[in-house]
């Protein structure tokens, strides 16, 4: 991301964003309520158009739409806070509809694939239940197999474990903590300040719109350098 500005009216949620995620990164964006973390997130995938400034994948201008703009979505896995799995759909089929309809895959390779992902998901026996017949946790980790399943190249986390009961969150963490040791390019926004230490390769403190910290993890929890840094650690550690 180069010198993006975003406004919603007149309000200015993301200023002069400047930020370069490398291939095989972890990159844990945390924050204050309203300091545009979310904003930052859907605009990586266009879910949110940007008023300037450049935002590039691959050496690529994000595509504005069409088949261009798909593939780019396609190849941009997101997991919400909210599971938005589709409720009238198995678990399984929730895992095959993406890549059968938009990869083009066979149904037994899709399935057999689905069946892989929820193992190491650890919900492979749930395969053929319905959402709503998980607990929060065994959703959740159903979304992240969800997108994988589309075999993206960056994986995008909006607080996953937010709305989720304290005893669930840990297996939900698990799971991104193994992902990102094997290797995938994360930006994931969360208060789980163990996550950040974990699996975090840099740690981005977002306030007001801007990039205050881009640092490694280390430093930002033993060293921020900005005030607003220092009361936001001091509240949520
Ligand atoms: P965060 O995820 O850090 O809590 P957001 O990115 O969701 O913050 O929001 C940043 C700011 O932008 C907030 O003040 C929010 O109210 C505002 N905002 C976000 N989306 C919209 C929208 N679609 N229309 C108007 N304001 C918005
Ligand atoms: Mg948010």
């Amino acid at each position: 991301m180069e010198d993006v500005e975003k406004h919603f009216g007149a309000f200015h949620a993301l200023k002069t964003i400047n930020l370069t995620i490398g291939e095989g990164e972890v990159v844990v964006v945390i924050g204050p309520s309203g300091s545009g973390k979310s904003t930052l997130c859907r605009t990586i995938n266009r879910l949110e158009t940007i008023d300037s400034g450049r935002i590039t994948i691959d050496g690529k201008d994000l595509p504005a739409e069409g088949k261009a703009l798909a593939r780019l979505r396609a190849d941009v896995g997101m997991v919400f806070q909210s599971f938005n799995l589709f409720a009238h759909k198995t678990i399984k089929e929730n895992v095959t509809l993406g890549p059968v309809k938009v990869r083009g895959q066979k149904a037994a390779e899709a399935d057999k694939r689905a069946q892989e992902l929820l193992t190491r998901v650890g919900v492979a026996h749930q395969a053929d239940k319905y959402p709503a017949q998980l607990s929060g946790g065994q959703q959740q980790r159903v979304a992240i197999a969800r997108a994988l399943a589309m075999d993206p190249k960056v994986m995008l986390f909006d607080e996953p474990t937010s709305a989720l009961d304290p005893e669930m969150i840990n297996e939900v963490l698990d799971v991104m903590t193994s992902l990102a040791r094997s290797g995938m390019t994360m930006v994931v926004v969360t208060h789980e300040m163990g996550f950040a230490r974990r699996a975090a390769d840099r740690v981005v403190f977002m306030a007001d719109g801007q990039i205050l910290e881009d640092t490694d993890p280390e430093t930002f929890f033993t060293a921020p350098e900005h005030e607003r840094a220092k009361d936001f650690l001091s509240k949520i550690l």
